[in-house]
């Protein structure tokens, strides 16, 4: 075996998580869900005060959704059970590729982060129409009540001054007011892991699990010994699993270390950096490209669309061509040959396939607490850009479980929810709207 051949093999090694580890795992979150009711563990378990929907909340709603790559604004018709329409769509990034503006920076504040939010929902709205707004707000919050949450920390790399501490629906209202809006009543702030248990289980009675694979990773899920209440875990800040030396120096480089250590193993917010990483490893031992690579020093330059390319390519999955090319415009390498190439595919494939593991062994430890024998149907609503294009990330996940529950792993769904996040702050408006009509 060759130097190259050898070096995949110990980081293939590095990163893999035997059926008896992610065991452990499950059991070690399972350890941490029953911890964090008192306080001490790396799950927050914050109570969202949402009950699960009735399918019966209809109306039409604002629905803003905040907190990946993208702001969102929808204008949402519930139906009722399970069925709904987005009536008007608007979104727009929030840190602009061409460069002219990032509202994730430390030199922005929460105000101008408001008062852009505010503009983008003014695209949507006219000024006759009163409009009750839901409000998907993606980062841990202390709940106050369904309407007002108070920022704990930013994760996923957001910077934006003077926000941590803040009620956001109070800065919310404070940048409508700013704008003379007056036809906006926000109603209700919810988590994007609510918000897809919610539009989930609108339709399906057996949808228990809401979770995110996307940007940053989190899942929330339905404890039945408090209400049923929808208790969202904050699960990406788990940390009772085995790290590499990779996660290491991604942590130690991170905006907020020691926080949030599932999500920087998983989500699309950094698996290219990890991907990075140890490619940058391998250049450094002249493994790979010692002809020359440009820019691969540079943080967070490998994205999660590219880890993906780097998996199947654009077109053909077998052919290594795309790979070839895009490898020449992006490090400005000259013929990389097949087997630079195949290492490239296996050194992404092996940080993948560790996240689907690890994100499997989370959902069996949820399993674990709310159906352990599995007697039940159980439907996990999941949304995020990971889930939905990454390469054998959803294959990872199934394969654990039906090594894991054998024939019994027919009886969980993994089901991908469109439109989780407008669709979910819909569903808690109506809710909050129909209390107000009855108190
Ligand atoms: C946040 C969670 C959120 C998840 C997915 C994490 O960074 O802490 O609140 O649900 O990202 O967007
Ligand atoms: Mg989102």
């Amino acid at each position: 075996m060759g130097r190259l051949a050898r070096k995949l093999n110990q980081i293939e090694k590095d990163f893999y998580l035997s059926l008896g580890m992610v065991n452990d795992i499950a059991r070690n979150f399972r350890a941490e869900m029953v911890a964090g009711q008192s306080g001490d563990s790396s799950l927050k378990m914050l109570h969202t005060f949402i009950t699960p929907p009735t399918g019966q909340e209809t109306g039409e709603f604002l629905a803003v959704d905040f907190g990946g790559t993208n702001v969102r604004i929808q204008l949402v018709e519930l139906l009722g059970k399970g069925r709904y329409r987005i009536r008007k769509n608007h979104s727009v990034m929030l840190c602009d590729p061409a460069g002219s503006y990032d509202y994730t920076l430390e030199c922005t504040s929460g105000e101008e982060l408001f008062d852009f939010i505010v503009e983008q929902i003014v695209k949507l709205i006219d000024n006759k129409t009163h409009y009750f707004l839901g409000h998907t707000f993606s980062f841990p919050t202390k709940q106050i009540d369904p309407a007002r949450a108070i920022l704990i920390n930013w994760t996923k790399e957001f910077k934006t001054a003077g926000t941590e501490g803040k009620e956001v629906t109070s800065l919310l209202e404070n940048a409508l007011k700013r704008k003379s809006i007056r036809n906006v009543q926000p109603l209700s702030i919810i988590n994007d892991t609510t918000a897809t248990l919610l539009t989930a289980a609108y339709g399906n009675d057996c949808a228990n699990i809401g979770s995110i694979c996307g940007t940053g990773h989190n899942t929330c899920y339905l404890e039945a010994a408090a209400g049923p209440v929808i208790i969202n875990m904050e699960s990406g800040n788990f940390n009772k699993f085995p790290l590499t030396t990779f996660d290491l120096v991604l942590n130690e480089a991170s905006e907020q270390p020691n926080l949030q250590q599932l999500e920087k193993a998983v989500s699309g917010r950094y698996v290219g950096e990890i991907v990075r990483l140890i490619i940058l490893d391998f250049v450094a031992e002249k493994m790979l490209f010692s002809r020359g690579i440009n820019g691969i020093d540079e943080p967070f330059s490998i994205q999660a669309p590219e880890v993906s390319l780097m998996i199947r390519g654009n077109h053909k999955p077998d052919d290594l061509l795309d790979l070839a090319h895009w490898v020449g415009v992006k490090w400005c390498v000259k013929s990389p040959s097949a087997d630079e190439l195949i290492a490239l595919r296996c050194i992404a494939q092996t940080v993948i396939c560790r996240a689907s593991r690890l994100i499997a062994a989370t959902f069996l430890g949820v399993l674990q607490h709310i159906d352990p024998e599995l007697k039940s149907r159980q439907v996990i609503g999941i949304d995020g850009s990971m889930f939905q294009n990454m390469p054998f990330f959803l294959q990872g996940i199934l394969e654990i479980f039906s090594n894991i529950y054998e024939d019994k792993a027919a009886n969980i769904v993994l089901k991908y929810i469109r439109d989780a996040s407008g669709v979910g702050a819909a569903i808690a408006a109506a809710r909050m709207k129909s209390l107000q009509v009855k108190g």
